[in-house]
């Protein structure tokens, strides 16, 4: 026995849910999958939980330079990690929930919870009950990549998920990655308090910017009292009293960074390799994203993938579809989001290879990239 719809989607990110809305209003018998939190990665552990911290952090750190604007502080700026936390998960949830009634709410719809799994191109399995759809679109992101670097079996260690957890302030989170993710929270958890160093294997932070926005960002980070490690090969985790010791190959600083917490923040996979794909025929990259023609079309016929799909072919489309942040949004394509202060916003094209690069300005929240602090904050504008 098994339910027939005319499109099935897999997964509530940033793509599903707005499909879903669109394929049931104009007439298709639709059906929702969602195997964890609805509204995925950027309502639950990405773009909005991290931005409200973002916008804790950035509270607290002007606060502190209260004199520079012309008001006192009695006493020492604490951050009360517990309420921070709390703020966020009020934020997120408002949209976690959100998105849940609103799929619920549509005409023609049907939302199931649970772990969707091709069974053949045009049959998906979920909770032991088979469904079968002409169209399918598939919208299951990604997770955090944990590579097998010596030791990290042996230590605890966080990721941007169980970041949402945390309601304390680390004593010494050590960040092993300095891209996007791990300078978000590494400027972030230095704000709140906690000492912060960060650990990458490439020559400079952001590799996938130009030269001088990674040095403008590494001075902007610096002067902030992070500790910055870079071409740190051979990177591998072992167990200290209270803490976990990152080792490294560095050209230059002592051997080890030992800290109390640590944050691995070294890249995504997609959620590919629980899908059946192999059942469905759809074939995928060696990395395991899927292959996708311009119209987000798989090799096979009747099956889309609006994500996990290699980056650069989602720029255009997905800017079409992620949610609006407080932090950034400035040229047609939004690529890259830089979410630190002095907030960044990309193009997604860097020099040479485009007049358009990334421009670190001098910004506050809800400025929309222009800032209440511009006169003195750092930053650099390119165009
Ligand atoms: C820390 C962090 C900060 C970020 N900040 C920003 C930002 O400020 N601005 C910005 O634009 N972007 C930001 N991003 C990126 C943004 O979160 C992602 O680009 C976006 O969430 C990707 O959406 P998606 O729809 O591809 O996948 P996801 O949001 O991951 O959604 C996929 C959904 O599919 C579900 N799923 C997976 N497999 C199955 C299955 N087999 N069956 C059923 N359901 C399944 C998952 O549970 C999930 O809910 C950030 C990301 C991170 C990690």
């Amino acid at each position: 026995m098994s339910r027939h719809f005319d499109a099935i989607i897999i997964g509530t990110g940033q793509a599903g849910p707005a499909l879903a809305a669109r394929l049931a209003a104009a007439g298709m018998a639709v059906a929702i999958i969602e195997r964890h939190k609805f509204g995925g990665t950027c309502v639950n552990t990405g773009c909005i939980p991290t931005k409200t911290l973002v916008a804790s952090a950035y509270a607290a750190h002007v606060a502190r330079r209260g004199a520079e604007y012309g008001f006192d502080v009695t006493g020492d700026v604490r951050v009360d990690m517990k309420r921070v936390k709390a703020r966020k998960d009020d934020v997120s949830g408002r949209s976690n929930r959100g998105v849940e009634e609103w799929l619920r709410g549509l005409n023609n719809c049907t939302v199931i919870q649970g772990h969707a799994r091709f069974q053949s191109s045009h049959t998906v399995v979920v909770n032991d009950e088979v469904l079968q759809a002409d169209k399918l679109f598939i919208n299951v992101g990604g997770r955090s990549s944990v590579p097998a670097m010596p030791g990290f079996q042996d230590v605890p260690f966080l990721t941007n998920s169980s970041m949402m957890d945390v309601d304390f302030l680390p004593e010494h989170l050590v960040i092993v990655g300095g891209s996007y993710i791990g300078l978000e929270f590494g400027q972030m958890y230095r704000r709140f308090g906690s000492h912060v160093t960060i650990v990458e294997m490439g020559p400079r932070l952001i590799g996938r910017e130009d030269e001088d926005i990674s040095e403008a960002v590494r001075d902007i980070l610096e002067a902030e009292g992070i500790q910055i490690r870079l071409n740190a090969t051979c990177i591998s985790l072992a167990k200290r009293n209270n803490g976990v010791a990152v080792r490294m190959g560095c050209d230059e600083g002592p051997p080890e960074v030992v800290g109390t917490h640590v944050l691995l923040a070294v890249g995504r996979i997609p959620n590919t390799n629980d899908l059946g794909l192999d059942r469905a025929g759809v074939a995928t990259d060696p990395r395991g994203y899927i292959v996708v023609d311009e119209q987000l079309q798989t090799n096979v016929p009747g099956i889309w993938a609006a994500t996990a799909v290699p980056w650069v072919t989602t720029v255009p489309r997905i800017e079409e579809t992620w949610s609006a942040t407080e932090v950034f949004s400035t040229g047609q394509l939004s690529g890259s989001p830089t979410a630190f202060w002095p907030s960044g916003s990309s193009t997604g094209f860097s020099l040479p290879s485009s007049r358009w690069s990334i421009s670190l300005m001098p910004a506050g929240p809800g400025t929309g990239g222009w800032s209440l602090d511009r006169s003195t904050a750092p930053g650099l504008i390119v165009v």
